[in-house]
């Protein structure tokens, strides 16, 4: 008869389901206060889904005004396409994104996109996004092989070229699940994704992918505005949506000050 006490890996594991669980069940909540608070938000007002992610690979380690005056350039020069960027000499494809900086690593990476998108999908952005719908894992992998793409760049062209659910992890999302205990301080960007995709899991179990892609959308969004209008390197929680969570917890996250990023490259917010 097999035993019915649970192995120290099972219990951990059954632990970390529960945390997780308890987490995301939070995180909807403080999702709930920031709709409450800021309406609904407007995102990426690119004017096709190539522009979208010239702008995922610009904004990189960079604000978006930078990234604005790249585009543009490239746009007077009539190069925001498939063909545009692989026909152009990337001497000058590197001049003409100077403003976004690190532009001999950018325009490289420009290139190699538009050279897979034609070699793969015959340029067009269409076929992309179908095989997205098709299989989003995989043409996940094909994006992270691609140099110049990490998690982030990955799941922002999922999620606003291709219209595929694909969590979006940035350094706000990162500063608001820390800072509220949802995930350790040096979480990893899966364990993020894992516990904000698990907020919608109820979502996703009734809704499209193209109405799950959009409340996707939406948080992010709205994390990406209450991050501009207190999460920042130094949290101003007074005033903020979420301020009644930290008090529930008796937490000060005024003196918590997440590793990483300066909140650049957060899109067109
Ligand atoms: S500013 Fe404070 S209350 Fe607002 S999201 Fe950040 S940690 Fe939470």
């Amino acid at each position: 008869m097999a035993s019915s006490r649970n192995s120290p890996q099972e219990k951990t594991s059954a632990r970390q389901k529960t945390q997780r669980h308890n987490a995301a069940r939070r995180l909807r909540k403080l999702y709930q206060h920031l709709v409450d608070r800021f309406g609904p938000q407007q995102w990426w007002p690119a004017k096709s889904a190539f522009e979208v992610v010239v702008g995922a690979y610009l904004t990189q380690n960079t604000a978006w005004t930078s990234v604005e005056r790249s585009i543009a350039n490239l746009e007077a020069r009539g190069l925001l396409t498939p063909a545009g960027l692989r026909a152009v000499d990337e001497g000058d494809l590197q001049q003409l994104i100077r403003p976004s900086g690190f532009m001999l690593r950018k325009a490289a990476a420009l290139k190699a996109f538009a050279g897979f998108l034609e070699t793969h999908y015959r340029g067009n952005m269409k076929r992309l996004r179908w095989a997205a719908t098709e299989d989003q894992a995989r043409v996940r992998e094909e994006l992270l092989a691609l140099p110049g793409v990490g998690d982030e760049t990955a799941d922002a062209i999922l999620l606003y070229a291709l219209d595929s659910p694909a969590m979006v992890v940035d350094e706000y999302l990162r500063r608001v699940t820390v800072r509220h205990g949802l995930v350790p301080e040096r979480a990893k960007y899966a364990e993020i994704q894992a516990v904000a995709e698990s907020a919608f899991a109820q979502d996703a179990a009734r809704e499209s992918r193209e109405e799950l892609a959009r409340h996707y959308n939406e948080f992010h969004a709205l994390v990406v505005q209450v991050g501009k209008a207190h999460c920042g390197r130094v949290a101003r929680c007074e005033g903020c949506a979420l301020e009644f969570d930290l008090r529930k917890r008796g937490v000060n996250a005024g003196a918590s000050r997440p590793r990483g990023g300066s909140g650049k490259g957060k899109g067109p917010h």
